[in-house]
C-alpha cells in the first residue's frame, strides 16, 4: 500500500480478496502496510488489485516465504533480545554449555562467558537427545536456574523448547526460546511460537534446505511473531571428520534473500573443540551477525557434547579472533538499516 493510506483504501482491497475467495491479512512494518494474500494468482488479478485507491503495487512473491523475504523488507532486521541487539552490524557471541546440568555449573559458566565477552548465556534445559538413555536435561529446574543466573550476571538467556505446551513456560523464564535442529519442521511448535512473546532462535534442519529454513520461518512469522534469528548450525553429509558440514555459504543466502539476522553454530557444525574456532571464524567472515558457541567450565566433565565445548580459554581465544575478524570484514560504520521490529 502507498505510505500514508488510510484503513478504507486497505479494507477495498480485503473485500477484493474476499470476493474471489481468499483469506487475506495485512502485514505492518512501521509505517508501510502491506496486503498478503496467500493463493492469489493470475495477471488479470494482479493488475485490478494494483488499479484500486491506495495501492502502490501487486505482485506475486517469488517464493512460498512471505515476511521474512528481502522482497517483503529491504532494509535489515534487528532482533532486540533483552537489550542484545542482533542483527545491528555487531557480531553478538551468545555462549554456555549444552545443558544446564547444576546450579553451580551454570553460575560458573555464566561467569566465565560474561567475563570472556559473552553478549548472552546459552543452556539447554530441555535436551532432544538421540538416545532415550542420555542425560534429558533439568527442565523446570534448569529454567529456574537460567532464570536466577540472568539475574545474577546480567546476561540474557536463550534456551530450547521442544513442545508447543512447554513454551508458556519457557517463554516465562527465557528471553529468547531455541527451536532445534530437530524440530526445524514442527509446525505446531513453530505456530505455537507466534504468539511467544519473545524472540526464537530458529536452527537449521540437519537436512534442511534454505528454503526450507526460511518457509519454517515464514510458519513463526505468519503466525504473529517476527523477532526471529535464523542459525546455521551444519548440516549431514557423507563427510563424517566432522559431526556436521557447516554450510559457510548459506549465511550469505539467507542474507542475500531474507532480511532475519543470521548466526552461526561452530560448535554442532564441527563437534569437535579443535575445529570449532576455525568455523566460527569462517561464519564470521561469511558476514554472520552473531555465533551460538558451547564452551564448558571443564568440558571433560559435561553431561553432554563435551567433546565439542570449548575451555574458558578456549572461548576466549576465540572472543578476542572473532573481534578482529569481524572489524576486517565490516566496514566502518555498518549498522542496520532496517530498524527494530
Ligand atoms: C543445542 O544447541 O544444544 C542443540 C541441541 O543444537 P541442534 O538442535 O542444532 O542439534
Ligand atoms: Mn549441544
Amino acid at each position: 500500500m502507498k505510505p500514508g493510506t488510510g484503513l478504507k483504501e486497505i479494507g477495498m482491497v480485503l473485500a477484493a480478496a474476499e470476493l474471489e475467495g481468499l483469506s487475506a491479512y495485512v502485514v505492518r512494518d512501521g509505517d508501510s502496510v502491506a496486503v498478503c494474500m496467500p493463493g492469489a494468482c493470475g495477471a488479470e488479478f494482479e493488475s485490478r488489485i494494483s488499479r484500486l485507491p491506495g495501492v502502490e503495487s501487486a505482485a506475486a512473491f517469488a517464493r512460498g516465504f512471505k515476511i521474512v523475504s528481502r522482497e517483503f523488507r529491504s532494509g535489515n532486521t534487528v532482533v532486540n533480545v533483552s537489550g542484545v541487539r542482533i542483527g545491528d552490524g555487531g557480531t553478538v557471541i551468545i555462549a554456555g554449555p549444552c545443558a544446564v546440568e547444576s546450579r553451580e555449573q551454570l553460575m560458573r559458566s555464566a561467569e566465565l562467558m560474561r567475563e570472556c565477552g559473552a553478549h548472552m548465556l546459552r543452556g539447554g534445559a530441555y535436551k532432544p537427545r538421540s538416545s532415550p538413555y542420555s542425560f534429558q536435561g533439568l527442565k523446570e529446574e534448569g529454567l529456574r536456574i537460567l532464570s536466577e543466573a540472568r539475574e545474577r550476571f546480567g546476561m540474557p538467556i536463550v534456551t530450547e523448547v521442544m513442545s508447543p505446551s512447554d513454551v508458556p513456560i519457557v517463554a516465562e523464564h527465557a528471553d529468547m526460546l531455541q527451536v532445534g535442529s530437530r524440530n526445524m519442521q514442527n509446525t505446531a511448535l513453530l505456530e505455537a511460537l507466534g504468539s511467544a512473546g519473545r524472540p526464537v532462535l530458529l536452527k537449521r534442519g540437519m537436512m534442511s534446505t534454505v528454503e526450507e529454513l526460511l518457509l519454517a520461518a515464514e510458519y513463526i512469522a505468519s503466525a504473529g511473531n517476527r523477532s526471529i534469528v535464523l542459525c546455521e548450525r551444519g548440516i549431514r553429509t557423507f563427510e563424517h571428520v566432522t559431526r556436521n558440514t557447516l554450510d559457510v555459504a548459506a549465511v550469505a543466502v539467507l542474507k542475500d534473500l531474507s532480511h532475519l539476522p543470521v548466526i552461526v553454530d561452530p560448535s554442532h557444525a564441527t563437534g569437535r573443540r579443535k575445529y570449532v574456532k576455525a568455523a566460527a571464524l569462517a561464519g564470521v567472515a561469511a558476514g554472520a551477525d552473531g555465533l551460538l558457541v558451547e564452551a564448558h567450565p571443564s568440558p571433560e566433565d559435561a553431561l553432554c557434547d563435551g567433546e565439542q565445548s570449548l575451555s574458558p580459554p578456549e572461548f576466549a581465544d576465540l572472543c578476542a579472533s572473532v573481534q578482529r575478524v569481524a572489524e576486517a570484514v565490516r566496514p566502518a560504520g555498518s549498522r542496520g538499516v532496517g530498524g527494530e521490529l
